[in-house]
């Protein structure tokens, strides 16, 4: 695409596509690039979205791809967006199969990849029955007994929230627990039963888990698990292009998805540590609003 574009939007999720839908219906010439692997492909259904409550992910995008067809100024690309070069007004966009696009502004909405999961069993039942977000799929998994993976810190936290969906929980540390004796005490008192000898295996049955085997021979049934994934930023591009980003790898961002450099928005999990369709959905919008009146200023003051 040779003529210059208002924005590119790298990532095609809820955030970059609901950014799409708004920045087509401000007459904005728009591209989105996305490769297509959003972090939630492993799951069968969305939960906690108004009106598309249990959508699988897949269905979700087809329905916002088709309503956004309407609006023929957004274009689709199915490409990796892989450097980045230029400044506020006019960037360069090169993609893994060779095209250029160039864009006044640029929406990063590339999401969060897992980090390849180090233990036995648990990618078959990740997105079936072991899942990172009690929000996301406690209802399905209420009042059963369910198994936290999880150490350090996050424990008493992990815990304290799923006590919410049953009270069935037990912790697997996988490991030394890290703990306090302060927090071992406050596990205690809450009967939450705790293993720390290293997992074996998960053991399952078409993606649902039976049980976890761990090394010293203890097994515990279970009809589901909450785990701590390790995350990595969807893209480095942000911060090749000198964003600025926190320990966790979002780009730091104003209410309206601007970064510190001019020109660059970002929205949705690449943006903040809320990992939720409907607040990366709603981060995409605002970062549209934010994007337009920038273009809307800069095309009125050049006319005097
Ligand atoms: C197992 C699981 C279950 C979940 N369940 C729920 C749920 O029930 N309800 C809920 O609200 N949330 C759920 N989530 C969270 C939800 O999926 C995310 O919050 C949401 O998808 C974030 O949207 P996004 O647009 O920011 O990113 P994504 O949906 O991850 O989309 C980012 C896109 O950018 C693309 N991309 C990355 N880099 C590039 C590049 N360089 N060039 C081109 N494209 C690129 C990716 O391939 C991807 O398609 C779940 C997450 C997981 C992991």
């Amino acid at each position: 695409m040779e003529q210059m574009i208002d924005a590119a939007i790298i990532g095609g999720g809820p955030a970059g596509l609901s950014a799409a839908l708004v920045l087509g219906r401000a007459r904005k010439s728009v591209v989105v690039i996305d490769e297509g692997r959003p972090r939630n492909r492993v799951t069968r259904e969305t939960h906690g979205f108004l009106t598309r409550d249990g959508i699988s992910p897949g269905e979700f995008r087809r329905v916002a791809k088709e309503q956004i067809s309407a609006y023929p100024t957004v274009h689709f690309v199915e490409d990796a967006a892989v450097s980045i070069t230029g400044t506020d007004g006019h960037f360069q966009i090169t993609t893994a199969q060779g095209q250029i696009y160039q864009s006044k502004k640029l929406l990063f909405a590339a999401g969060m990849k897992d980090i390849p999961l180090d233990i036995n069993g648990l990618s078959e039942v990740y997105g079936k029955s072991a899942f990172v977000c009690p929000y996301c799929d406690g209802w399905e998994l209420r009042d059963q007994p369910l198994v936290l993976i999880v150490k350090g810190d996050r424990a008493l936290h992990s815990a304290k929230m799923l006590s919410g969906w049953t009270s069935q929980i037990t912790i697997c540390t996988d490991g030394p627990d890290e703990w306090t004796d302060e927090q071992r005490e406050e596990l205690k008192l809450h009967n939450v039963p705790t293993f720390n000898s290293p997992i074996l295996r998960i053991e399952s049955s078409d993606g649902m888990v039976k049980q976890i085997v761990l090394e010293d021979g203890t097994i515990v049934p279970c009809t589901g698990i909450f785990f701590a994934p390790k995350l990595a930023a969807g893209s480095d591009l942000p911060q090749t292009l000198g964003c600025k980003v926190t320990e966790a790898g979002t780009v730091f961002v104003d209410m309206f998805g601007k970064t510190n450099i001019p020109g660059i928005y970002g929205a949705g999990d690449a943006a903040t540590e809320l990992y939720q369709a409907i607040t990366a959905a709603s981060m995409g919008s605002l970062a549209a609003v934010g994007i337009n009146s920038e273009l809307l200023a800069e095309a009125w003051n050049s006319r005097v």
